[in-house]
């Protein structure tokens, strides 16, 4: 019996993909596989467990334990389409690690295992990804850093019709797509989108966007914060002192970005009084935007103020976004 494994991402395609696996492959042993941000809708667990459960197939969750925000924390970055492995770590690090490695992440969850053909669904399985004919240059990277598994994208063979197959099994597609938005993933935050994804983020969920602007706030703070530390000369500072520094930050921050505190603590570091000259603001933020000829951060505070007085012009087709499938084909070791 054969081993199929379907690269679940909660988006209507890699659904579709996995009914297509089904029909066509109906005695293997099948499993879909999600990799959580943790980050997520809660629309997209509703989805998936009931896409699972109606197309009575067993569901291995599997999470590295942070989100995209406690990621950025940890590595004191501020990711934006240009950097950050958000996608690479929390989803391809850790499937790569299971699959290729044999190696559990610290969070595994299952449904329906009961519903698995055979104990072994990794020996010899064919991976599915539910990229389509548009992202079609990018099957050739995935397959490459997926060796020696088979790789297959139906989508971009296939003429498959998602709104057939939400049909078939009588499932409502997941709340993201009804509120305007290209993918189901990370509740509509990526860090790597662009002004029209935020934009409609603003609109259609503006708790989340609020909620948004001020982590990439208190992100870009506290990442100035530590650069500045690490400006002080070692003669000015020993290692000792720039530790307890660095603690102070992290502990002024912490509480915050793991959704335990609703704002961070004041950080003020007496040394940054003593050394006013290595202050430096950066303007780090998720997003880019075109002025003078350049591509100059655009935070997300700019983007807010500018779409309420609304005589600046917001690029509504810069919708960028999710790394995600991009990344499954730019992994190095
Ligand atoms: S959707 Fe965006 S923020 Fe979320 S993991 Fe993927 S690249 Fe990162």
């Amino acid at each position: 019996m054969k081993n199929h494994i379907i690269f679940f991402s909660g988006g209507k395609s890699s659904f579709s993909v996995a009914d297509w696996v089904k029909t066509n492959y109906p005695d293997d042993n099948i499993l879909l596989y999600f990799t959580d941000t943790m980050w997520e809708n809660d629309d997209l667990y509703r989805f998936i467990y009931q896409a699972a459960d109606r197309m009575e197939l067993p569901m291995l969750i599997h999470a590295n334990g942070l989100n995209p925000i406690e990621l950025m924390f940890e590595k004191k970055l501020v990711y934006n389409s240009r950097i950050g492995d958000c996608s690479k770590l929390l989803k391809m690090k850790v499937s790569r690690d299971f699959l290729k490695k044999g190696i559990e992440p610290p969070i595994v969850k299952w449904r329906n295992k009961d519903r698995l053909k055979q104990e072994d669904f990794i020996t010899g399985a064919t991976l599915y990804f539910g990229i389509g004919w548009d992202e079609e240059h990018r099957a050739g990277p995935i397959q490459k850093n997926w060796q020696p598994f088979d790789v297959v994208f139906p989508m971009i063979d296939e003429m498959i019709d998602n709104a057939a197959t939400l049909k078939k099994y009588d499932l409502r597609q997941p709340v993201l797509y009804d509120l305007g938005f290209t993918h189901n993933n990370c509740n509509g935050r990526c860090v790597k989108a662009g002004q029209g994804h935020h934009r409609n983020l603003k609109e259609k969920m503006p708790d989340e966007f609020k909620r948004l602007m001020e982590q990439e706030h208190h992100l870009k703070v506290c990442v100035d914060a530590y650069r500045y530390i690490k400006r002080i000369p070692e003669d000015e500072l020993d290692a000792d002192a720039r530790q307890v520094m660095y603690d102070e930050i992290d502990d002024a921050y912490r509480d915050y970005f793991y959704g335990r505190a609703v704002k961070p603590k004041m950080y003020i570091s007496p040394a940054i009084t003593a050394a006013p000259e290595l202050v430096e603001f950066t303007p780090y933020a998720f997003m880019k935007k075109a002025h003078g000829g350049e591509n100059k951060p655009y935070p997300l505070r700019q983007l807010n103020a500018d779409v309420e007085s609304e005589d600046t012009q917001i690029d509504l087709f810069d919708i960028g976004g999710c790394g995600c499938s991009v990344d499954f084909g730019e992994w190095n070791e």
